[in-house]
């Protein structure tokens, strides 16, 4: 595989184990399957989510809150068959959803995990948690795999992709992959429980000193979108050890006030929103 799995394309010989600019090669790395109980409360009804947090990313954000794994050495190798097992049993434990978390360098793992996971008897609805730098032809493979996606779309401003993630196109790609997203899932469709089941929820995060492309991107989702999206306006930013200065403080309550307050002054009724509280350290999963 020559893998061109996202924007990036860098071409690497994962197959024959060259490793990607992501930072893995080609067995899955994962570094933690648990129930998470705080993604939106329409995902993680139950007893939560039923994440999968593989190891690897193709962005290098300045704010990550993942970074121990975000660089693809943290975690076990799992073969196919062994994830689909991992399925199985956090749909043992009561979660609402199967949510493979930082999913871009292992579609064709996950397609073919979820094979044999639906003979095994796997019947939760998947989530594709990922952060919007994706390939809309692999996403286009992923047709009839994914219930709901999950993107970010983390910035509208192209300089402000290179500057945070190291990559000079996020606002492109980021616009073709949901609509490629949107295609596949549509309207939002939930389930007895309020479980959403199928559709797109997307993800902003506010950051400091930049609400005005917080603003852009939501008038952007809105005027392609409507109402037939969920946008999820976040407020947790945490500031991590290297990050620049402009990023490096928490994001403030008014900062925040004004993203949601633009929000509703552009008729957005379909959105999450946070408190302040939700700017902790215990948002951080604990990686082992
Ligand atoms: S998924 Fe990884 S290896 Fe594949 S193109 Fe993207 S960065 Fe390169």
């Amino acid at each position: 595989m020559i893998c061109n799995l996202c924007p990036r394309s860098c071409g690497s010989d994962r197959e024959n184990g060259i490793i990607g600019f992501c930072g893995v090669g080609k067995t899955a790395i994962v570094s933690r399957i648990a129930p998470h109980l705080w993604e939106e409360p329409c995902i993680c009804t139950g007893n939560g989510s039923g994440t999968v947090f593989f190891s690897g990313c193709n962005l290098r954000c300045s704010f990550c809150q993942n970074g121990k794994i975000s660089g693809g050495k943290l975690g076990r190798e799992m073969t196919d068959s062994e994830l689909a097992d991992t399925y199985i049993s956090l749909q043992d434990m009561g979660v609402c959803n199967i949510n493979f978390v930082t999913p871009t360098p292992w579609v064709p793992n996950i397609k073919r995990s979820l094979d044999i996971a639906w003979e095994r008897g796997l019947y939760l609805p998947t989530v594709y948690n990922c952060g919007g730098y994706e390939s809309a032809l692999a996403l286009r493979s992923l047709k009839g795999y994914i219930g709901v996606y999950l993107p970010d779309f983390k910035y509208m401003d192209a300089e402000l992709g290179r500057r945070f993630s190291g990559v000079g196109d996020y606002p492109e790609a980021a616009k073709k992959a949901l609509h490629e997203m949107v295609n596949q899932r549509g309207e939002a469709v939930y389930d007895s429980d309020g479980t959403m089941v199928k559709g797109v929820i997307v993800r902003h995060l506010v950051l400091p000193n930049h609400t005005d492309d917080s603003m852009r991107v939501l008038e952007y989702l809105h005027r392609e979108y409507g109402d037939s999206i969920v946008i999820s306006i976040m407020s947790q930013y945490t500031p991590q050890p290297n990050a620049p200065d402009e990023l490096s403080r928490k994001l403030t309550a008014e900062e925040y006030n004004s993203v949601v307050e633009y929000a509703k002054a552009l008729g957005i009724k379909n959105a999450y929103i946070q408190d302040g509280e939700s700017a902790s350290e215990s948002f951080i999963p604990e990686f082992r």
